[in-house]
């Protein structure tokens, strides 16, 4: 029975995972759980899976949920560091990492660190720590399996002697050409450029085919999402620029292809519904049921695929070439999407204004401090805070304007 820690339980991957525990009763139990501040719905969590640990990281929401959960059997606790704390604790040996964004980082290497099973969906944490993040798996021994559909997808299409060596392996070794990661487009695929700019946050958000949280929803319209999966798997898969692609494949039924030498291509192929990718990471290497219908072929008909245009997409350019630039440029542009995300939520600045802000920050750190060593976390934390202070500049002229 293995025993899990869920790290953003009130979140899109926390429901989809919940529901997979669900199916599996007498598989896993769930001894701890985190959330940023819904209390109502982390209650009902609790009192259905009665968690040993329960963590708000707003202390008021912590208050109101001890209080509501007066009598029970879960301890309650408050804040960051007891988030972090919970990820490495010793009552689990699996960690799903979900919270969304730079806020994932610490636990997620937390739970590295201390060499848990580390189920990875907060790719922002890789992307913002990169060789870091693979050193400290590496020296733990913490085993990393892919959330995230595409690397999931190629995770199941790679040898197992590759599986196994997750961030140290050799591609080339093992008869692999190349990784092509597919990307559906996102809502605006087909939309006049010029249209772009006035698109609303309730547009972005209503991606055709995956059911996710908004801040992930809007990096899929920007096709950024896309861009942090191309440095996500750049680490996940130790690969080289030669070595991954991005298709556009609007139906989302391919979850991402490998390519070998002798001109096999390995797909996984799936519903676009993240309890797959969970339930292969929970119960990795068995099979279970999570709850998914299997493809029925003859209604999806057809498959298409095309190349990514970057004047509709300059977000997924940014990110490529800050792939290949260096962590400072990969660390950077995490923080500055992350607070052009959130103002573009707000209505502070509109859709194309995401990638004017994330590149006026890679263009201004890059002529301050690129010599910088990124060799803790606490260096890549400052040039995150540092980052983000760049964004929020440029968005306070851009609202002048
Ligand atoms: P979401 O917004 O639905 O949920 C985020 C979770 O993180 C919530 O439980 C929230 O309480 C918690 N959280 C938010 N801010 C926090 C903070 N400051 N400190 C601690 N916890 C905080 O997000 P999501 O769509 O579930 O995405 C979670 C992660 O999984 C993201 O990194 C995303 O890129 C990745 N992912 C999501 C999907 C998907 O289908 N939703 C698919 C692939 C990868
Ligand atoms: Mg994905």
């Amino acid at each position: 029975m293995h025993k899990l820690c869920l790290l953003g339980a009130t979140g899109s991957i926390g429901t989809s995972t919940l529901a997979v525990l669900r199916e599996q009763p007498d598989r896993f139990q769930l001894t701890a759980v985190t959330a940023h501040r819904n209390v109502e719905q982390m209650r009902t969590i609790c009192e259905e899976f009665q968690p040993e640990v329960a963590v708000m990281v707003d202390e008021q929401a912590a208050r109101d949920l001890a209080e509501v959960l007066k009598g029970r059997a879960t301890q309650v606790l408050s804040g960051a560091q007891a988030v972090a704390d919970v990820a490495a604790a010793s009552n689990s040996d699996t960690v799903m990492a979900a919270i969304v964004g730079g806020a994932g980082l610490v636990p997620t290497f937390a739970a590295v660190t201390a060499g848990k099973r580390v189920l990875l969906a907060n790719k922002e944490a890789l992307v913002m720590s990169g060789q870091l993040f693979i050193d400290a798996a590496a020296s733990s021994g913490a085993q990393i399996l892919p959330v995230d559909s595409e690397h999931n997808a190629i995770f199941q299409c790679l040898p197992a002697e590759v599986q196994q060596q997750l961030g140290h392996c050799d591609l080339s070794a093992a008869g692999i050409h190349k990784i092509l990661l597919t990307g559906s487009g996102g809502p605006f695929r087909e939309l006049p450029l010029a249209e772009l700019a006035a698109q609303t946050p309730a547009a972005a958000c209503a991606h055709p085919n995956w059911d996710m949280g908004q801040k992930i929803s809007v990096d899929s319209a920007t096709m950024m999402n896309k861009g942090l999966e191309y440095i996500e798997a750049r680490w996940l898969f130790n690969c080289n620029e030669a070595q991954l692609d991005v298709v556009l494949h609007p139906q989302s039924v391919i979850h991402s292809m490998v390519s070998y030498k002798d001109g096999s291509v390995l797909a996984q192929m799936g519903q676009p519904d993240m309890r797959t990718p969970i339930a292969h990471c929970l119960s990795f290497p068995e099979r279970i049921e999570s709850g998914v219908a299997p493809l029925d072929f003859l209604s999806i008909g057809q498959l298409n695929f095309a190349a990514a245009d970057s004047a509709r997409y300059p977000c997924l350019e940014l990110a490529m070439q800050a792939c290949w630039q260096g962590q400072w440029a990969t660390t950077t542009l995490n923080a500055a999407n992350e607070v052009a995300v959130a103002a573009y939520l707000a209505g502070q600045i509109k859709f194309t204004g995401i990638a004017s802000v994330c590149r006026a920050a890679l263009e201004q750190i890059q002529q301050g401090n690129n010599a910088v060593a990124l060799n803790s976390i606490a260096a890549i934390l400052s040039l995150d805070e540092q980052a983000r202070a760049i964004a929020r500049e440029r968005i306070k002229q851009v609202e002048a304007c």
